[in-house]
């Protein structure tokens, strides 16, 4: 029937012979399904409860002087883990948006140099120019793409570099053109990741250090919000990092989003 979905494995033995594999995924994709609305209903729903708790925590703030210092202490504490919750639900809208919307229907023109060029003060004004960031890009190059999913997937990258980098540390943006496609290179000269974790990096809430994360503020969630923005853009994400070199992101758009704008 139509709402079936089967994947077909065909595997050839020697000259004549064939093997063929028919897989009825149904269950799997429903299951699939169910878990993606689950999550986009719960982070839809903490939205609002969480928005009235952080508002009067905020106004709260405003008096914080006049209150007992034990009592300062847990306002602190709990506007600190309420903004920790409203990320955490960000990025979990953020991702089921990823699962769910029309990619098609959200492509335009990206200038990505002039993108690049705000997530990098973002990204200063979060290390309080502790870091430097250098920007060596090919101002005409665009891409047909997202604006929001890519905003979101590029202030990850140059944000985890200044969040998992000691002050005073570089990181690179590198924007350019090959045979085959744009490549962005994200490279930072920070501590590296131990090769035992990279191909764990973009599963959802894997962190290398738990502790050290809760310090950043950090969800777990952020390359696995970049690994799905760029399949989107038919791309995808490389991680390369040792302990010597820092790391180096890297993400790859193929031709056929490449727009490349004439000279004016
Ligand atoms: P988080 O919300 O914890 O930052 P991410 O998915 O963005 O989650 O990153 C996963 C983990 O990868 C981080 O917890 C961190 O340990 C590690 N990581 C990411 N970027 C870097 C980097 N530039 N240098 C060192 N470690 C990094």
């Amino acid at each position: 029937s139509e709402d079936r979905l089967l994947e077909y494995h065909i595997t050839l033995f020697g000259k004549n012979e064939r093997l063929l594999l028919i897989r009825d995924c149904t269950k799997m994709q429903r299951l699939e399904r169910m878990r993606q609305d689950f999550v986009a209903n719960v982070s839809h729903e903490l939205r609002t409860p969480l928005t009235v708790l952080s508002g009067y925590l905020e106004t709260f703030s405003d008096y914080a002087e006049e209150l007992p210092t034990q009592w300062q202490r847990g306002l602190t504490l709990m506007s600190e883990q309420s903004a920790r919750m409203e990320h955490l639900v960000s990025e979990l809208l953020t991702l089921s948006r990823l699962e769910t919307s029309d990619f098609k229907a959200q492509a335009s023109p990206i200038d990505v140099a002039a993108l690049l060029e705000k997530v990098r003060l973002d990204a200063l004004a979060l290390s309080d120019n502790q870091h430097k960031i250098t920007l060596d890009i090919d101002q005409r190059l665009y891409i047909h793409g997202c604006l929001n999913e890519l905003r979101s997937a590029f202030s990850n990258l140059v944000f985890n570099a200044v969040k998992y980098t000691p002050a005073g540390s570089t990181v690179e943006l590198h924007w350019y053109q090959k045979h085959d496609g744009a490549y962005l290179e994200v490279k930072d000269n920070g501590p590296g990741i131990d090769s035992k974790h990279l191909g764990f990096l973009t599963q959802r809430f894997y962190r290398v250090d738990a502790s050290r994360s809760s310090q950043t503020g950090g969800t777990g969630l952020g390359l696995a919000i970049v690994k799905h923005v760029m399949l989107r853009h038919q791309g995808r994400l490389d991680i390369r990092s040792d302990a010597q070199q820092g790391s180096c992101f890297s993400c790859y758009f193929p031709l056929t989003q490449v727009l490349e704008r004439s000279e004016e």
